[in-house]
C-alpha cells in the first residue's frame, strides 16, 4: 500500500497510489470526509492516529471501488509524503561499512566504522518532494553531495523500545536523499550546518505501508547522477538495523507518530571518488529503492 501527499488546484491532499500510476484520493470516500472525527485530511493527521491508522486506512480503501475517482500521476504534484515534519529528522551517519572506509579514506574497519550509531538531525525545513528543486547555496557551498537512504516513519509512540518489539512501532517507508554540503561539514564539529540547508531532505516519492515491506533490510538501494549509476547496494549491508536504532532512540527520546529516521547511505557518495565528484547546477539526483519508488531532484542552476 502506497500512500502520497500531492497538490492539485492548488490544494493539497493524501491519497493512494495504484500498481498503474493513477491516485486514488482519500478525501472522495465520503462527502463530508474532512469534518468527521475519524478520517484524516494529512498524511500526519493519519499517523496521529498511531495504532488506528491502518484500520482507518482500510476502512478507508474498502470504501474506494473500481467506479470512484481515480487522478493520473502527471495530473498532480507529487509532495514530500510528510511535507513537512513535527520535528527534526534524525539520520544517520556511516551506518553502511563500505560508505564509512570511504567517508573516512581509510582501508581500516575498525577505525572507521562506528561501535554506536553516529546520529545527527535535519530540520523540518530541509523537506522537498520528488521533482522539485534542490537550492544550490551557492553563497555558502561548493562541494554538495548525494546520499540515497532508508527513511523508516514512525506509526506509534515509542519509549524506551526493545529491539523485539521495534517493528511494531513503525508505520512505513519512503526514500530520503541526504544531501551534504561536504565543506561545511566539514567546517562545522557538528554536522547540522552541512546537512540542514533548505530543501537538503528530498522525500518520497510516497510512503509505502509496512505491510507491503515484509523485510527492510532487503531491499536494492541505488542512486544515480544525470543517469550514471553511483549507489548501488542493499539495506542487508547496515551495520546498525532498524530495530536497534529505534532501540537506541528510544532509549532517551520518546519517537512519535511521524517521526523519521534516514537509517544511512551506502558507498559511492561524491566524496568517495578521487577527485572528489560533488554535483553541479543543473544535475539530476535519481535515488531509487526496491518497493517503493524514485525520487528525482535536480540542483538549481
Ligand atoms: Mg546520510
Amino acid at each position: 500500500m502506497k500512500l502520497v501527499t500531492y497538490e492539485i488546484n492548488e490544494k493539497v491532499a493524501i491519497g493512494l497510489l495504484t500498481d498503474d500510476q493513477m491516485v486514488r484520493p482519500l478525501q472522495a470516500t465520503e462527502l463530508h470526509y474532512c469534518q468527521t472525527e475519524s478520517l484524516p485530511c494529512s498524511m500526519l493527521e493519519l499517523l496521529e492516529q498511531g495504532s488506528q491508522a491502518t484500520d482507518t486506512l482500510q476502512k478507508i480503501f474498502s470504501k474506494l471501488d473500481e467506479t470512484g475517482p481515480k487522478i493520473s500521476l502527471d495530473q498532480v504534484n507529487l509532495l514530500a509524503p510528510i511535507p513537512r515534519p513535527r520535528k527534526n529528522i534524525f539520520c544517520i551517519g556511516k551506518n553502511y561499512v563500505e560508505h564509512a572506509l570511504e567517508f573516512e579514506k581509510t582501508k581500516d574497519v575498525t577505525a572507521a566504522v562506528p561501535k554506536v550509531p553516529v546520529i545527527f538531525s535535519k530540520p523540518p525545513t530541509c523537506v522537498v518532494g520528488t521533482g522539485a528543486i534542490v537550492k544550490n547555496h551557492k553563497h555558502m557551498t561548493s562541494q554538495i553531495d548525494y546520499e540515497v537512504e532508508l527513511a523508516v516513519v514512525i506509526g506509534k509512540t515509542a519509549s524506551n523500545v526493545a529491539k523485539e518489539n521495534a517493528y511494531e512501532y513503525i508505520f512505513g517507508y519512503t526514500v530520503m536523499n541526504d544531501v551534504s554540503a561536504r565543506d561545511l561539514q566539514k567546517a562545522h564539529a557538528q554536522w547540522i550546518m552541512g546537512k540542514g540547508p533548505d530543501t537538503f531532505a528530498p522525500l518520497g516519492p510516497c510512503l509505502v505501508h509496512k505491510s507491503s515491506i515484509p523485510d527492510p533490510h532487503n531491499l536494492s538501494i541505488r542512486c544515480w547522477i544525470n543517469g550514471e549509476l553511483r549507489q548501488n547496494a542493499n539495506t542487508k549491508d547496515m551495520v546498525f538495523d532498524i530495530p536497534n536504532l529505534i532501540a537506541t532512540l528510544s532509549s532517551v527520546i520518546t519517537l512519535e507518530p511521524g517521526d523519521i529516521i534516514a537509517t544511512g547511505t551506502p558507498a559511492g557518495v561524491g566524496v568517495g571518488f578521487t577527485p572528489p565528484k560533488f554535483l553541479q547546477p543543473g544535475d539530476e539526483m535519481r535515488c531509487e529503492i526496491e518497493k517503493i519508488g524514485v525520487l528525482v531532484n535536480t540542483i538549481e542552476k
